[in-house]
């Protein structure tokens, strides 16, 4: 195995830790009625909470408007006021209103077509769509194409490195192939990006909850340091 590679023993420790701890998340799609759906909810989700995205989407659905060809066919200015809850809602309209210009141009409006690309390919297109960066295509391809790919953000950057097993200045792509050890499986990709994701804004936020926290004692160098640090 490469020194890319993270030891996947550890890996399924931590994941085996975090379900024991918040149980099962069951994000998309299962949450979720259509690929499309889960396709908007990326976009909507930049910068924002998904309470807030959720009801965007509940007004989309209401609209009648869930579907590529509404919201291409939409006046910028409707989309925008459905979409409102997401915040950044100009430049969302926008992004939303980009990528079914681009499904439509390069794959006839079929979700399939883009859908039945090879993994590597089908994010290189997502890229080149004005919007959408790693993660969101990252989001994309896993919760909604079911293809596997490991989804990393800010949260798993922020736990990763206090562990102490990846660089705090590491590349998106570079912690993204640290999990190339793990096998490539969809449902364990789904589950262990949304529990690292609970676990940073539940326990290992900016100021972390280290007493409480199931990783403490993998050990943890940050926690480590901080219990230490409150014992003097
Ligand atoms: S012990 Fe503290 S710093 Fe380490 S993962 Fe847990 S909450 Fe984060």
């Amino acid at each position: 195995m490469s020194d890319a590679h993270l030891d996947p023993t550890l890996l399924i420790e931590i994941y085996s830790r975090l379900v024991a701890s918040y149980g099962l998340q069951e994000w998309w799609p299962s949450q979720t009625g259509t690929p499309f759906e889960v396709i908007v909810g990326a976009i909507l989700t930049q910068g924002t909470s998904w309470r807030s995205v959720e009801r965007s989407i509940t007004n989309i659905i209401a609209a009648d408007a869930m579907s590529p060809t509404a919201i291409q066919q939409m006046p910028r200015a409707d989309l925008i006021d459905l979409i409102r809850p997401s915040g950044y809602y100009n430049a969302k309209a926008a992004k939303l209103q980009a990528f079914t210009t681009f499904l439509f141009a390069q794959h006839g409006g079929d979700l399939a077509s883009l859908f039945a690309l090879p993994v590597t390919e089908m994010r290189h297109q997502l890229l080149g769509v004005w919007g959408i960066g790693p993660e969101t295509a990252d989001d994309i391809i896993l919760y909604a194409a079911c293809q596997p790919i490991f989804v990393v953000d800010s949260y798993t950057q922020r736990i990763l490195t206090r562990l102490g097993i990846v660089a705090p200045a590491i590349t998106h792509h570079a912690l993204q192939e640290r999990f190339a050890s793990l096998p490539a499986d969809v449902p364990l990709f789904s589950e262990y990006h949304a529990l690292l994701d609970e676990h940073g804004s539940r326990t290992c936020r900016p100021t972390p909850r280290c007493a409480a926290c199931p990783l403490l004692d993998l050990p943890c160098q940050y926690g480590q340091q901080r219990m230490l640090s409150a014992e003097c």
